[in-house]
């Protein structure tokens, strides 16, 4: 077997998969359904890039036609970008090729031989570990791995045109409306918990977002219990997950499915009264003591630093 496939259809995630496709040294194809794309990914470090044309802007009405490739060329590996379309063009194409697939990996490293593989499971409580000697399907999630442009390879451009599954068909669209803000791209976020006690007191981590240029973040309870927030804002397992370069938390306990969504975050601050909460075991600077009397202060001294 032979050969590494990638497909996003976001292109930061393409040119990120073909950067770690190009890890192993394999042939690298990049499956694309824009041209555009193709005639930006060249510079990712594909070999070949091949442009499905055909008659459905959806990616996973494509996925009988991109398993008959894999089978007929052979490949090794397919590497698709964990987006919601993503998702459902790898479990589709995997299922077209009774092959098996490994959701949101974490790691991925090329061995002689084999491919080794990590991924969270049971809300991030544990490491699971699968290697892979067969074609197998893989889904790699937003922000793991770097696109790094590499100028000294040209993928070659192809298109072919292909037949599009049109047993479902799109009726009506309408955008999603969304509350609040993006916390999923924010630089630094303030997230309250449970320790608060009434909603005015939201205020107080408004105020230290705002000398930090900080988005509010939440844990669940206050979103969904006490609807003091949007449930936009709320972090963890079914969540957001963020990856802010600073993450500062008030009376969070740092519960499991919290802590899932703050793993990426480079520098995580904690403040609770108790000193076992398991945020503490998460955070890298923690402050045993009561919110209401920590973050005034620390607020205060940020605005005079
Ligand atoms: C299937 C499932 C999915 C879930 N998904 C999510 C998820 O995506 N996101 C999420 O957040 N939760 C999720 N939860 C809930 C999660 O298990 C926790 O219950 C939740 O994260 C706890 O929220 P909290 O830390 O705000 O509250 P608590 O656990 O009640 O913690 C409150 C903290 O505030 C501290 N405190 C109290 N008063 C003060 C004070 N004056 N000063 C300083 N500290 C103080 C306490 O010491 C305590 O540590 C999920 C649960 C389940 C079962």
């Amino acid at each position: 077997m032979s050969g590494i496939y990638v497909y996003s259809d976001n292109f930061g995630l393409s040119a990120a998969l073909l950067s770690l496709a190009a890890q192993s040294g394999e042939e690298v194809c990049a499956i694309t359904l824009d041209q555009d794309q193709a005639d930006e990914l060249v510079n990712y470090g594909a070999d070949r890039l091949l442009v499905l044309k055909g008659d459905s802007p959806r990616p996973e009405s494509y996925a009988k036609v991109i398993a008959e490739l894999l089978k007929k060329e052979n490949a090794e590996l397919f590497l698709v970008g964990s987006t919601a379309r993503g998702r459902e063009l790898a479990a589709k194409t995997a299922g077209y090729l009774d092959c098996g697939m490994v959701s949101d990996a974490a790691s991925l490293v090329f061995e002689v031989g084999k491919i080794v593989t990590t991924r969270l499971m049971y809300g991030g409580s544990v490491v699971q570990t699968e290697i892979i000697n067969s074609l197998t399907v893989v889904t790699v999630p937003v922000g793991k791995f770097e696109a790094a442009k590499n100028e000294s390879k040209k993928g070659v451009i192809s298109s072919l045109e292909v037949k599009a599954d049109q047993r479902v068909n799109i009726i009506e669209t309408s955008p999603i409306k969304k509350e609040g803000i993006d916390l999923a791209a924010a630089d630094k976020v303030v997230c309250i918990g449970m320790g608060l006690d009434k909603p005015e007191d939201i205020q107080i981590a408004q105020d230290l977002a705002q000398v930090l240029g900080a988005e509010i973040g939440c844990t669940r309870g206050i979103a969904e219990e006490r609807h003091w927030l949007p449930v936009q804002s709320y972090i963890g397992i079914s969540g957001a997950n963020v990856k802010p370069s600073l993450y500062i938390s008030m009376g969070v306990s740092g519960q499991v499915q919290h802590v899932v969504g703050i793993r990426d975050s480079r520098i995580i601050a904690a403040v609770d009264s108790n000193d076992k909460a398991p945020i503490f075991k998460a955070a890298d600077y923690g402050i045993v003591g009561d919110l209401y009397e920590i973050i005034p202060l620390l607020t205060e001294a940020l605005r005079n630093a």
